[in-house]
């Protein structure tokens, strides 16, 4: 089987989560799976190896476990983002879109020097609402966004099209039709 199948066939998913006609795609038993969460992480860090990555930068809350794991492989520090109100320091933030609507997310101010270059992870790419907002967050610091990557695409959703019009590279391990 080939890696990605492999990976694709430990990913869990929920028909009608959180509502009726959504396929939530649960990555908790790829995380659960000691080889499989390796893998995923080695996969993900390997375009990087060897280069000279300041920080990754993960979106609350799954991007924390998988962004935390890539930081400690590349030697690089962690820049958490999350929703509105959590961070207890001073902070930047970004209006960002959802599915229905308008939310905030922050990280703090000094999380970034301007220059410094930041990978961003996160477990999937759907809209790429959330992932465009973080990389608006992180510009307005001066970071250089240096890639966006993520375990799961949503091609038929655009998302990684949207971080490529940025002139960021998106890159992801599986695709989900
Ligand atoms: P987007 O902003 O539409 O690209 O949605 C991506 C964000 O929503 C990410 O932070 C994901 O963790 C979350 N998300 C959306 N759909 C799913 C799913 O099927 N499984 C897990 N997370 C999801």
């Amino acid at each position: 089987m080939t890696f990605e199948n492999d990976l694709k066939s430990i990913i869990r998913t929920i028909p009608d989560y959180p509502k009726p006609g959504i396929m939530f795609r649960d990555i908790t038993t790829l995380l659960g799976d000691a080889r499989a969460f390796r893998r995923a992480v080695d996969e993900l860090v390997q375009p990087f190896a060897g280069q000279k990555i300041d920080s990754v930068a993960g979106m609350e809350a799954r991007g924390f476990i998988l962004g935390g794991a890539v930081a400690h492989q590349l030697s690089a520090g962690f820049i958490p983002i999350r929703k509105k109100g959590k961070l207890p320091h001073t902070t930047v933030s970004v209006a960002y879109s959802l599915e229905y609507g308008l939310d905030e997310m922050e990280m703090h101010q000094d999380a970034v020097k301007p220059g410094e270059k930041v990978l961003l992870i996160d477990d999937l790419i759907a809209t790429g609402g959330t992932a465009t907002g973080a990389v608006k967050l992180l510009r307005q610091m001066e970071a250089v966004v240096v890639a966006a990557c993520f375990v799961i695409d949503l091609p038929e959703l655009g998302g990684a099209d949207k971080i490529r019009a940025l002139d960021v590279p998106a890159r992801a391990l599986v695709t989900f039709e």
